[in-house]
């Protein structure tokens, strides 16, 4: 058991490594995303919506410091703690030169309790000067860095507009494994056209590979997106829940017991999500997963 869990939460694990709660504060530092940009496309992948995947983020036209302010007295009245991740989670967080980025990192690392950042960023975006910046981060504070691999199907990368190959993932997450940097790694279950085979694929592929963490994604279909479109037109089925709780504890099962799992269930905005609507109740979800895990006696990696 992992505390009083079957699978490695990330709670578990920061509480495991600082003593008490670390609270996770959605920054946005003000990037854009090569993949919507024209630097590689201008219509991003399928799935984005317009605030790049960083709904619950701060406000871009405030500082770092200011949002990190914001952030820290909003969730204060969930969460009482002392010990804070600044979370860069909106487009593409490495898309800067390199002492903008420094400049950045380091304004959330030097407010008072943050304790480390965690950068989301594309696998084709970490360019040698921003992995010698990571390094020096990791030696001093607590860094992970996020990438988008969501699926080792290369038609459902060309599906998702991914905009990047498997070789590239492959090649950055070595690089950022050689440097020991935390790397969490991002998979979409229920992209259209996938199976269950597929997805399990993606799942081992990932589980062989033994980062720092993973997040579980539900494909959600969002307002304005060119995913919400394609669901119109093609009509394509979206995961109910009982068979994306059983697909779930699959993967759980697959996952390598060390893996620090962030995430098993998608997060949108109950004003912007088309589908699937059951996921707005995201403790049911997760409190169905958790049963389900229970009923079969199973422990993350048990099938790893
Ligand atoms: S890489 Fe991220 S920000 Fe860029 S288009 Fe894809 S989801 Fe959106």
């Amino acid at each position: 058991m992992y505390g009083e869990m079957r699978y490695r939460t990330l709670n578990f694990e920061l509480k495991k490594k600082f003593g008490e709660k670390v609270v996770k504060l959605s920054i946005d530092g003000g990037f854009t995303c090569p993949n919507r940009d024209g630097t590689i496309a201008t219509s991003g992948c399928i799935f984005c919506s317009e605030m790049g995947s960083g709904e619950f983020a701060g406000k871009r036209e405030l500082s770092i410091t200011r949002q990190i302010e914001d952030q820290k007295s909003m969730l204060s009245k969930k969460w009482k703690s002392n010990k804070y991740i600044a979370y860069f989670g909106s487009f593409t967080n490495t898309y800067a030169t390199v002492e903008e980025l420094r400049r950045k990192y380091y304004e959330a690392l030097e407010c008072e309790g943050v304790i480390g950042i965690a950068v989301a960023t594309r696998a084709d975006c970490i360019s040698e000067e921003v992995l010698e910046l990571f390094r020096e981060i990791n030696e001093k504070y607590f860094l992970w860095v996020e990438i988008g691999l969501q699926s080792v199907k290369e038609a459902s990368a060309k599906y998702i507009r991914r905009g990047y190959d498997l070789q590239v993932f492959h090649e950055t997450y070595s690089k950022l494994k050689e440097l020991n940097i935390r790397t969490v790694v991002h998979i979409i279950l229920g992209i259209p056209g996938e199976d269950k085979e597929d997805m399990m694929k993606t799942v081992d592929c990932v589980s062989k590979l033994k980062p720092w963490g993973v997040k579980l994604h539900l494909l959600h279909v969002i307002r304005n997106t060119d995913l919400e479109k394609a669901y119109i037109q093609e009509g394509f089925p979206l995961f109910e829940k009982e068979e994306y709780v059983i697909t779930v504890c699959d993967s759980l099962e697959r996952l390598n017991g060390n893996i620090v799992i962030h995430r098993i269930t998608g997060d949108g905005r109950k004003s912007d999500l088309v589908g699937p609507l059951w996921s707005l109740d995201k403790l049911r979800v997760i409190s169905e997963i958790n049963m389900e895990m229970k009923r079969r006696n199973s422990l993350q990696g048990d099938r790893s």
